[in-house]
């Protein structure tokens, strides 16, 4: 059965370098086809200390929303392990903004992208497909940071990731009708001069998206110390869909959001 796997749920600086909480990205298995989003700082060594395992080797694709670094650090170990351990050749997709591949600081170094069988550069909603799934950007905006979240579509359902971004109207219509809504919520409260959600922003889009299951998760401090639980309970009772908080190594199985 298909799953999400959360190997990381920081968000801003301070808990990411405090590793208050892990760095490293989700796992997402579809119908089979393995994917993984935002290999962020620890990605690696988190998937080999998964129980049970994860094996980076088995992986079909990478991710990578945005090039910050708390999205993007581990893309070049994850690229070559994708490839070269298990199967010593090119393998996978990578799937990347156009700035995290050119211009004068692309985050993927150019001597791994021999490594991946397909590049595909990230457009608001131009489709690729890794296997058995159907990946969907949607344009977020998020400073200077090209920044895609994805619409997953596959026989296990429709998952949505509304990944670092600030909050704007269009959001609410281009995330319904997702099975599994995962949100980046850094904020507590809303904070304009920031590109992040904040917690009541992200309320309103589970509200209007009414997703079977939503879980937020990429917390900075002022989530952490509001208790991500209590705040998603909360939310539960008042809105009647369930939303879950994510912890570090929280997994959830496809049978929690089908319908
Ligand atoms: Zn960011």
């Amino acid at each position: 059965m298909g799953f999400v796997k959360f190997l990381g749920t920081a968000g801003a600086r301070y808990v990411v370098g405090k590793q208050l909480r892990y760095s490293a990205g989700t796992w997402i298995e579809l119908a089979g086809t393995r994917l993984l989003l935002d290999p962020g700082p620890g990605t690696l060594l988190r998937c080999r200390r998964s129980r049970p395992p994860l094996d980076p080797e088995a992986l079909d694709g990478l991710i990578l929303t945005h090039k910050h670094l708390d999205h993007s650090t581990d893309v070049n170990v994850m690229l070559e392990v994708m490839a070269e351990l298990g199967h010593k050749g090119k393998k996978g997709t990578l799937m990347a903004p156009r700035d995290c591949l050119e211009g004068g600081d692309p985050v993927v170094l150019r001597y791994v992208r021999r490594y991946p069988e397909r590049i595909e550069i990230m457009e608001e909603g131009k489709a690729v497909e890794i296997q058995t799934v159907r990946i969907t950007p949607v344009r977020h905006r998020h400073g200077d940071a090209e920044t895609y979240g994805v619409i997953l579509e596959s026989p296990e359902g429709q998952l949505g990731f509304v990944v670092d971004t600030r909050f704007f109207p269009e959001l609410l219509e281009r995330y319904s009708g997702c099975d599994l809504l995962v949100l980046n919520v850094v904020r507590r409260e809303p904070t304009p001069e920031i590109d992040h959600l904040s917690l009541p922003e992200a309320t309103e889009i589970i509200r209007e998206a009414r997703p079977k299951l939503a879980v937020i998760t990429h917390f900075g401090m002022t989530m952490l110390r509001a208790k991500p639980h209590e705040l998603a309970r909360k939310i539960t009772e008042e809105m009647g869909i369930e939303v879950i908080a994510a912890d570090d190594g929280l997994t959830i199985q496809a049978d929690r959001w089908r319908r």
